[in-house]
């Protein structure tokens, strides 16, 4: 069986560096390890929509960020599509007959919704469209017959719920889907990195990122007012590690050699952790290494965005063929859908065939 990626994000914003140690890394890994058939990666704009419906505008100008920070992350368009989900229609035919398939409790159930709900102040104001989204997020890696979906770990109730409507589907009508894999980040501070404020989840939605794009400075700056250990007042006093996001971004991005070039009284994160908690060790000097770490990383991403941002146009151009190439297996799979659910009148010979012998010989 092939090897098939399909992954992606909503547009709502520049991407952040919780995007990128959560799935965009591993990605650009997995693309460049030539392990896999197919890759897909999708800028889920319809999705965005389900709880931006009344600012089209903002999804409107952040496909183009998205596409940017893609690019500039290492997704290389020869190797991996790119496509926009609004632009396969056959995408929502799916998302439709899934429907079918799922019940309103089930919905009701799944534990990222239910806080991205409650986050959004939708208890009693909740579109249709976002409540569902998990059966559309079904539909987007059926489509393509994704066997890896290489996420966050918040993303497990949908890939959890994905899994379901297969096996339904399967089960209910002909083995014509596949039923995918997660794959989550193999270092555990990478699965949910912490907003800079400390708080549980760096989101686009809430204002505390640490974008892709920011300059070195914006970085520094943002690194430099980093939530740390509330308790941690003097130098002297023993530090602590747990919800110290500074660290927790140590956890997800240094690398022994970062020790050596910018912290070399230091062997590795272990010792650097067991001064901290021992006492003696400044924040300040914590948050500088993060620093040289963080601008390590994001510098060829710099690079190679400045270059992408001159010709806006070719990427757009990248976006369309993309969406086309996508297009064509989303339209396959959706043969096969219908052609499984008996919805195929047209194309199936036979059943015109015994419809005329049911009806030869009646005057
Ligand atoms: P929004 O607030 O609009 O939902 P978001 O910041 O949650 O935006 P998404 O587009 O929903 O971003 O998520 C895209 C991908 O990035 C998913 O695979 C998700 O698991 C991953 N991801 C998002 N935020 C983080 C994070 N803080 N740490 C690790 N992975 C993350
Ligand atoms: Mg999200």
């Amino acid at each position: 069986m092939s090897k098939i990626i399909l992954t992606g994000d909503r547009p709502t914003g520049r991407l952040h560096v919780g995007h990128y140690v959560g799935s965009l890394r591993r990605r650009v890994e997995l693309q460049n390890s030539g392990e896999f058939d197919k890759i897909y990666i999708m800028i889920a704009d319809a999705q965005a929509l389900t709880d931006n419906f009344d600012n089209p505008e903002k999804i409107r100008q952040n496909i183009i960020e998205v596409a940017l920070d893609y690019l500039s992350a290492g997704l290389d368009p020869s190797k991996s599509t790119l496509f926009i989900q609004s632009q396969i229609s056959e995408l929502t035919e799916l998302t439709f007959f899934y429907s079918d398939l799922v019940t309103v409790s089930r919905l009701e159930r799944n534990p990222t919704v239910k806080s991205e709900i409650q986050m959004r102040g939708f208890e009693r104001s909740l579109p249709v469209g976002f409540f569902t989204y998990p059966i559309s997020q079904a539909a987007d890696i059926t489509a393509f017959k994704a066997t890896t979906v290489p996420v966050g770990e918040d993303q497990l109730p949908m890939i959890e719920q994905t899994r379901e409507i297969v096996r339904k589907f399967n089960a209910t009508y002909d083995e014509v889907l596949v039923e995918p894999e997660v794959m989550l980040p193999e270092n555990e501070a990478c699965n949910r990195l912490p907003g800079t404020d400390g708080k549980a989840k760096m989101s686009k939605s809430l204002g505390n990122c640490i974008y892709l794009a920011d300059t070195e400075e914006d970085v520094r700056k943002k690194i430099m007012g980093m939530y740390t250990d509330p308790t941690h007042i003097q130098v002297s006093d023993p530090g602590h590690l747990e919800g110290n996001t500074v660290f927790t971004y140590l956890d997800a991005f240094s690398k022994p050699e970062h020790f050596e070039e910018y912290l070399p009284e230091y062997a590795n994160l272990q010792e650097l952790k067991d001064h901290y908690t021992r006492g003696g060790l400044g924040d300040v000097k914590v948050k500088k290494f993060l620093n040289n770490v963080i601008q390590e990383e994001l510098a060829p991403l710099r690079i190679r965005r400045k270059e992408y941002e001159k010709d806006i146009p070719a990427v757009y151009d990248i976006l369309k063929a993309g969406s086309d190439a996508a297009r064509e297996v989303a339209a396959q799979t959706l043969s096969e859908v219908k052609a499984a659910m008996r919805i195929n009148y047209f194309d199936d010979l036979d059943l015109i065939h015994a419809q005329t012998e049911k009806y030869k010989g009646i005057e």
